[in-house]
């Protein structure tokens, strides 16, 4: 039996669903639901013509336990990959404990009245997942996701310790729109408007936080496949699992690249209000500026075919290396083609970089090749067959050393 439930049906859950397919000795039977039903069924219309495997359809409001447990019970999966939202989180693991099935995500909760990315609500799931015997796999995404399991990765092949970690992430497509975001814009602009935060060790202290204003921090780097570009310092969830399963880490900070069309539109959507995430009064009927705004912009999901460029995402670490050499830096990373993972599902790079690895999670799951009970964070499982599985699945990837820690 491969029996997988997955909700949602945006770029993401489109790219995943595609994939599993793919897989059919792992996902043998792949149901998909999400609020919006024609969406599930232009995912599997896609899915039947490219591969021929019939994905079956549903409509549900993952906010409602109820609702969402029962179809769960209806369908009777291994496995519940949400690829919805992250507001939905919680919800869909509530459904899971109340049914016994296990669970997988790609983003932490966050609450939709504040921009607040952490993990202790997800976190404090851990005795019930465990007390029910079942397992809930957090991050299975590219970041979080890959990124982490690149860092353990390099614990367990290159570095003994890693000392100074940094994500770098850009993303060097071109959409050909003014302003689009490559994925769920809400999500997105809730992230990038917040405080920048890196952990640093200061002297003997313990590790912390330290927060700076958003877009406070730029830098340029060069990108293999993309060319220099200007990244700016940003909070990612990441960073807050990787401080607590890399406990040595002197300093982890996350980068993404930013064109300066995008920086200029999303400046002005900030002074003028369009990026709040409280209620306004309009007419008589409360509107969240932030839901209208994603509500006018392009989907990302249509992006697709107009994207040209690459991806190029990965780790650069510094650390005492494992055969005794000395401090080492390593960098560790994936360069996706737009155009080529359009062609195979029908989806953009940023949306490829995130399913495969939902996909590849799901397969560690199902497979047994991961197991536990409670709620782990990818960082926690053996990074090596799932690093085997992004070979396999279209997400190569390549380690070199530097000859020095980055410069900044
Ligand atoms: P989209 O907005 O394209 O898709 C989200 C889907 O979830 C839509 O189909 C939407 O339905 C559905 N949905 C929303 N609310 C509900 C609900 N209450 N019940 C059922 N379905 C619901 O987002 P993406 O595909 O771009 O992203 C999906 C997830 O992946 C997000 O959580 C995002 O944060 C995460 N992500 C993670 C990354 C990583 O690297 N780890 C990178 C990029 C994204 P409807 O169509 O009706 O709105």
């Amino acid at each position: 039996m491969g029996k997988v439930l997955v909700i949602g049906a945006g770029g993401v859950s489109s790219v995943a669903v595609h994939k599993m397919a793919m897989n059919p000795d792992i996902f043998s039977d792949i149901h998909l639901a999400s609020r919006t039903v024609s969406k599930c069924e232009a995912i599997a219309a896609s899915v039947l013509e490219r591969t021929g495997i019939e994905v079956r359809t549903y409509a549900i409001d993952a906010d409602n336990v109820a609702a969402t447990s029962a179809l769960i019970e209806e369908i009777g999966p291994e496995l519940v990959v949400n690829l919805a939202l992250p507001y939905q989180d919680l919800a869909i693991m509530d459904a899971c404990l109340a049914t016994g099935v296990n669970y997988l995500d790609t983003a932490n909760y966050e609450p939709r009245d504040v921009a607040k990315f952490e993990y202790h609500w997800q976190w404090d799931y851990q005795d019930r997942f465990k007390a029910a015997g079942l397992t809930a796999l957090l991050g299975s995404g590219f970041d979080p996701g890959v990124t982490s399991v690149f860092a353990m990765w390099l614990k367990k092949h290159k570095l003994r310790t890693i000392r100074l970690l940094d994500i770098l992430d850009c993303n060097g497509g071109d959409h050909g729109q003014a302003f689009a975001t490559n994925f769920n814009p809400e999500i997105n602009i809730r992230e990038v408007t917040a405080p920048a935060r890196h952990w640093e060790k200061i002297g003997e202290e313990n590790g912390q936080f330290v927060e700076t204003p958003a877009m406070g921090v730029k830098q340029s780097f060069d990108f293999e496949g993309v060319g220099p570009k200007t990244m700016y310092m940003m909070y990612h969830e990441e960073l807050e699992s990787l401080a607590r399963f890399v406990p040595e880490l002197e300093r982890a900070r996350f980068w993404m690249t930013f064109g300066d069309a995008y920086i200029q539109h999303l400046t002005v959507l900030q002074n003028v209000g369009m990026t709040r995430i409280d209620p306004v009064l309009y007419n008589g009927v409360e509107i969240i500026p932030l839901q209208f705004l994603k509500a006018v912009l392009p989907e990302p999901a249509s992006l697709g075919p107009t994207t040209k460029g690459k991806t190029n995402i990965g780790d650069i670490a510094t650390g005492e290396a494992l055969d005794g050499s000395g401090e080492k830096t390593f960098y560790i990373k994936n360069i996706c083609d737009h155009e080529e993972a359009y062609a195979e599902t029908g989806n953009q790079a940023v949306s490829y970089t995130t399913g495969v690895p939902a996909m590849i999670g799901a397969a560690m799951l199902m497979s047994g090749a991961w197991k536990g009970e409670g709620v782990f964070n990818i960082e926690q499982f053996d990074p090596d067959p799932f690093m085997a599985m992004l070979n396999e699945q279209g997400l190569p990837w390549t380690v070199e050393e530097l000859p020095a820690p980055l410069a900044f």
